[in-house]
């Protein structure tokens, strides 16, 4: 039964800024076992990859060239919300840490200088109430 949704970056899609990713066996083992659906909200806004990274800023998102990506981040959060409800069965959904997108409780500051702030990514911001929001490195709440 699909009960999670997660970065995909987690799950070894090689989705990131710079086409990598960051597996979590975690979340892989979930992904593998069919209980859980990927999203990554920034390609799934049409960004490319490989693509500048991007930071918030007084509100916005601009990539480290200094391009205006908040429509495409915002665009994106929503057709990751449109994918999980589909899902009645999804409960939780675990997302990768800092990212402009995907962070819960802390962000890049905006200044592409690796200086982190408290702040959530605009995907989060879209997360209906109802469903619980875990980071990677908060996976032991779950029991597998
Ligand atoms: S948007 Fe989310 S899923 Fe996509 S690469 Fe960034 S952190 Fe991973």
């Amino acid at each position: 039964m699909i009960e999670y949704a997660i970065s995909a970056c987690l799950c070894g899609s090689n989705v990131r800024y710079d086409g990598s990713n960051k597996v979590n066996e975690t979340c892989k083992k979930l992904y593998d076992e069919g209980k859980a659906i990927l999203i990554c909200p920034e390609v799934m806004g049409g960004l490319l990859i490989p693509r500048n990274p991007s930071e918030i800023r007084d509100g916005k998102v601009y990539s480290s060239v200094g391009k205006d990506v908040t429509a495409e981040f915002h665009n994106g959060a929503l057709l990751a919300i449109n994918l999980i409800e589909r899902y009645p069965t999804i409960h939780t959904i675990i997302v990768k840490e800092s990212s402009p997108s995907c962070g819960l409780h802390e962000i890049y500051d905006g200044s592409f200088t690796g200086k982190k702030i408290q702040g959530n990514g605009v995907f989060i911001n879209e997360i209906p109430s109802k469903y619980r929001v875990l980071t990677e490195h908060e996976l032991t709440q779950i029991t597998l």
